[in-house]
């Protein structure tokens, strides 16, 4: 139980690693904040949670909207109290598009969920850490926060500019008890990556694509104390696909 009476909301957490990440920060002993913006799944994944003895709420949002945040935040507070953790996961993928390919609409809204977002998100709970002297953010990167490649011009920028905010968070916070790390997961079988699993596998030592629940297992340590030495760091979980690269 190695985050038992903590609070965790989790921004993405109705698919894919966040929701590997809800549930086994749950079953770690937080009380967790599911947030996405699909209520269906959402209450399912609060069902199971549930179901095997943890605590759960869903809060539907869109994190591009900081009014929908205040009220995940808020809620949160009402609920239970307090905030210990904030993961930051939402993401999404341009589908590999150069800067010329891709259209400014596009490269706006990719910008506003990947990298907008967390920030909205941390604004809004930063104050709650500040006051109670302690607080934890894990941001999710990836494999583009090292190499280009694993997506087009606006992913890669964003998951690269996603590891410069993780620094500077550390850098203004950290001496007031809050730690903020990023994940930087490579090729992980989610909605996200269907359909290129065969392209992907030929450059991965691992010869296989992660599972959410190994990228869950590490966000379970950079939210509890066993990392509380950790701060500004990236933490790579990618099979060895970089260092191939
Ligand atoms: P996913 O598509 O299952 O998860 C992304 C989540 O973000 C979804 O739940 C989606 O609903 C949510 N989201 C998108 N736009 C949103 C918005 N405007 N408001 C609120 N939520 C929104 O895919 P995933 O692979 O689990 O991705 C999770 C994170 O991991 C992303 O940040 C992604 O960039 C990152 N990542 C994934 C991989 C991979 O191989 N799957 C690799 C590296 C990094």
């Amino acid at each position: 139980m190695k985050l038992k009476d903590k609070v965790a909301i989790i921004f993405g957490g109705t698919s894919g690693i966040g929701e590997a990440t809800a549930k086994a920060y749950a079953n770690e002993g937080a009380r967790v904040i599911v947030v996405g913006r699909d209520e269906e799944d959402g209450d399912r994944i609060v069902g199971e949670i549930k179901g095997n003895g943890g605590e759960a709420l869903f809060a539907k949002a869109d994190v591009t909207k900081a009014a929908e945040i205040k009220a995940v935040v808020d809620k949160t507070i009402e609920a239970f109290g307090h905030i210990d953790i904030l993961y930051n996961g939402a993401g999404i993928h341009d589908s590999y598009k150069t800067a010329v390919e891709i259209e400014e609409d596009e490269y706006d809204k990719l910008m506003a969920v990947n990298l907008k977002g967390p920030y909205l998100a941390t604004k809004a709970v930063l104050p709650h850490f500040v006051e109670q002297g302690s607080g934890t953010i894990v941001n999710v990167g990836s494999q583009a926060t090292h190499v280009a490649g694993p997506g087009g011009s606006a992913y890669v920028t964003s998951k690269h500019a996603l590891e410069g905010f993780t620094k500077q968070l550390a850098y203004d916070f950290g001496g007031e008890g809050i730690k903020s790390n990023l994940i930087a997961p490579g090729f992980i079988k989610t909605p996200m990556t269907e359909g290129i699993e065969d392209e992907r596998l030929k450059d991965i030592p691992a010869k296989r694509a992660g599972k959410p629940e190994e990228v869950a297992a590490l966000a379970v340590f950079l939210a509890s104390e066993d990392s509380n030495y950790m701060n500004g760091s990236t933490v790579t979980m990618d099979g060895g696909w970089v260092v191939g690269r």
